[in-house]
């Protein structure tokens, strides 16, 4: 009967404000509990709470036996306490992942979070918010593909990220500008579960550069030191703009990423399989995902500077391709593209079309006249 009771009790407390989300991801109606934390997550989260058993145990709110003691513990705590809590003190230019992030971000933000507690004490914010940062981190060789170890410096006073590549170097070998810098994992294109792809401007042409560290917490602080300089750069490069504005701009993650086939200018030289990349308005293409650099971009901007995304491709297009093709219209030229399946065009032109509906900003306009005068 008390099981019952305590049940019953256990499922109320799930109604309650801040315990409909779960308290480290956000994902909707959570039916895992941490009953040492007094915290409602999802099974997610759950899995990696698992991992540190000294600060956090769960079970399941429907499936496990609870008795009154840990029931009264979840109804005296709950989320939104629990959140007041480990996360008082976050930094806004913190990243805080969502559902569909990668392991690394979620299992680090657990961590921090209730582990390490870094958002309670502040002095352990130290790796990302001291506006200095130097360390080792893996590199992928821009022409070899092996991973060699390199000295990176991030540096806010000189408004850079650089690297060496001989320890005892007095030049860095890059010097990438935060302006310009935007970093995002990517475990499963880099192959390695702590995969970061950093890009910079060079020239208004994109880099990338491929860096891991087998330290998850070290490659996670990378990651916020870097947003902490991004933050700070934007703050005197826009002044008066609140946190809630600046905050998105600290890093992107791509809009859509994959393989399609292109035509040249001139649509007669047949369909070449490149790699894509949707960066905000840049559509990249690269020969190989992990290439250094883009074969070529294409602006998108929008409808009211005459772009356009039409399905299919015009009659005249001969040749071999695959069978569902894009146009965009761009004010000088079209551009065909063919994907291989439909779902795959499907999201590609969704993608298009929300940049092409939404208008420019007036920095916006500087890129695409860049893109308007090259040969
Ligand atoms: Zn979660």
């Amino acid at each position: 009967m008390a099981n019952e009771k305590s049940k019953k009790a256990l499922l109320e407390l799930l109604q309650k404000e801040g315990n409909d989300v779960c308290a480290d991801c956000e994902a909707p109606d959570p039916d895992w509990a941490s009953h040492t934390l007094g915290i409602f997550i999802c099974l997610n989260c759950s899995g990696i709470h698992r991992n540190i058993p000294q600060v956090s145990k769960v079970k399941s709110v429907h499936l496990d036996e609870w008795d009154i003691a840990q029931v009264e513990l979840m109804a005296s705590i709950g989320n939104n306490a629990s959140n007041a809590k480990h996360e008082a003190e976050i930094p806004p230019f913190y990243y805080k992942p969502t559902s569909l992030d990668c392991q690394l971000l979620r299992e680090q933000w657990i961590r921090a979070k209730y582990e390490r507690k870094e958002f309670i004490y502040i002095e352990k914010q130290e790796p990302y918010s001291a506006g200095y940062r130097e360390g080792f981190l893996w590199k992928r060789g821009r022409d070899n593909g092996q991973f060699l170890s390199r000295k990176f410096v991030l540096s806010e006073r000189e408004g850079a990220l650089k690297y060496y590549n001989k320890n005892d170097a007095k030049e860095p070998k890059a010097v990438m500008k935060i302006e310009h810098l935007n970093a995002t994992f990517q475990p499963a294109k880099i192959g390695n579960p702590h995969g970061l792809q950093i890009t910079y401007l060079k020239d208004n042409s994109t880099r990338n550069i491929f860096v891991y560290q087998e330290d998850g917490k070290e490659m996670v602080d990378w990651f916020n030191a870097i947003r902490a300089a991004r933050f700070h750069y934007l703050q005197v490069a826009f002044p008066g703009a609140s946190d809630t504005d600046l905050v998105p701009k600290l890093s992107r993650n791509y809009v859509k990423e994959g393989y399609m086939e292109k035509t040249g200018p001139k649509q007669t030289e047949g369909f070449k399989k490149r790699w894509f990349t949707m960066d905000d308005r840049r559509l990249m293409y690269f020969k190989d995902p992990l290439d250094a650099f883009a074969r070529g971009e294409v602006f998108i901007g929008s409808k009211e500077n005459s772009y356009k995304v039409l399905e299919g491709l015009p009659p005249s297009v001969q040749g071999n391709h695959w069978r569902h093709g894009i146009t965009i219209v761009t004010p000088d030229r079209k551009f065909l593209f063919a994907c291989e399946t439909e779902s795959d065009q499907l999201e590609w032109i969704a993608a298009f079309q929300k940049l092409i509906s939404r208008p420019m900003l007036p920095q916006e306009y500087a890129v695409e006249a860049h893109f308007k005068h090259k040969p």
